[in-house]
């Protein structure tokens, strides 16, 4: 694995960078993406930000989250790139469409915190034990210069963290999680401010959509296993669009003696998209690898091909032979 330091005389010796994330993207990759994009400024670099979809309106309220492009803005000259920083992508699939655009740069930093990661750059810094990439993200900034951190970074990188450790609440937070989160918050940032922008914005088509979704929950006989489906006929009919499905499957995560929960739902170019949760030691990364997936322990997501019901039951026991062999049912 790489070093900082090698990282760091990267940073310094190329002037052009092009940052890139996930798609579906999340609070951990925009998060990022805008802290290390602010770095780069600092350091009197060229920065852009480019992403496979358009940034979730959840994010606008992130600093320069204007200046964050997506694929069909066209505004790329992958010559004009020296270098290209991939947060948060366990592997190129992930990347999405963009990696057309600078498959041949040769230097590509991937910085990640998958324990699945493949790897894919000419430099990989990948922390499993990292809550998020923020987390890692700071620590790289602390190891260039801890004076470049001000407000505006830090209220990125607290966003990448509140998100991808459900504001405090995953097994993947460590108390170098919560000394991260203390220290950025001496950074005149307002805590109660950004998760207000996060949770507190839902719209009216998000929540009827919800209450849809809700009416589709479902448990298994021992109730270890809960699951909700969305169709895209549940997305017309409440008027809500896709990027509202962010944080439903947290609900049916909620049930008093769920380990798992799952989300199905209909995307929009006809693949089924599953995401899973596990609040205790049932690995899902491990399980969605098994349907080409992947992610962490306890949040992980696979895309599949086919009819929603077949895959429902596929998926279903696939899990239920799971559980029954670990012992979950007794
Ligand atoms: P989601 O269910 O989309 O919220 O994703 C949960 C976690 O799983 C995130 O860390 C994602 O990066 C990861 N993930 C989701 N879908 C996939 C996939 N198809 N392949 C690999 N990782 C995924
Ligand atoms: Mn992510
Ligand atoms: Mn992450």
């Amino acid at each position: 694995m790489s070093n900082f330091d090698e990282i760091t005389k990267v940073l310094q010796e190329n002037n052009n960078f092009l940052i890139t994330s996930h798609i579906n993207l999340d609070g951990d990759g925009i998060g990022s993406e805008l802290a290390l994009y602010f770095i780069l400024k600092k350091l009197h670099k060229k920065a852009i930000i480019l992403n496979q979809n358009r940034l979730p309106k959840l994010y606008d309220f992130l600093p320069d989250s204007d200046k964050v492009h997506y694929l069909e803005d066209n505004c790329i000259n992958p010559k004009n790139i020296d270098v290209v920083i991939a947060l948060d992508c366990s592997n190129i699939k992930r990347i999405g469409k963009t990696y057309e655009i600078f498959k041949n740069i040769k230097t590509i930093i991937n910085i990640d915190h998958h324990k699945s990661n493949e790897n894919y750059g000419s430099l990989n810094y990948v922390d499993s034990s990292a809550s998020s990439v923020g987390e890692i993200i700071y620590e790289l900034i602390n190891f260039i210069d801890s004076d470049l951190l001000d407000d505006k970074i830090s209220t990125c990188l607290f966003t990448a963290i509140i998100t991808d450790t459900g504001s405090f609440r995953y097994s993947n937070v460590s108390s170098k999680t919560f000394e991260i989160a203390s220290h950025l918050t001496c950074h005149r940032i307002k805590p109660h401010l950004i998760a207000n922008n996060i949770y507190n914005r839902n719209t009216y088509s998000g929540l009827k959509l919800l209450g849809e979704a809700l009416l589709t929950l479902e448990i298994n006989e021992s109730g270890c296993v809960s699951w909700l489906t969305i169709t895209r006929k549940m997305l017309n009919d409440t008027n809500a669009n896709d990027e509202e499905i962010e944080g439903i499957i947290d609900i049916a995560t909620t049930l008093n003696n769920v380990e798992i929960s799952i989300l199905f739902r209909e995307t929009k170019d006809n693949k089924i998209k599953v995401s899973f949760r596990s609040k205790g030691n049932f690995d899902v990364n491990k399980f969605a690898g098994k349907f080409k997936g992947g992610g962490h322990p306890n949040a992980a997501g696979c895309l599949c091909s086919g009819k929603l019901d077949e895959i429902k039951e596929n998926v279903l026991s696939e899990l239920f032979g799971d559980i029954k062999y670990l012992g979950y049912e007794n």
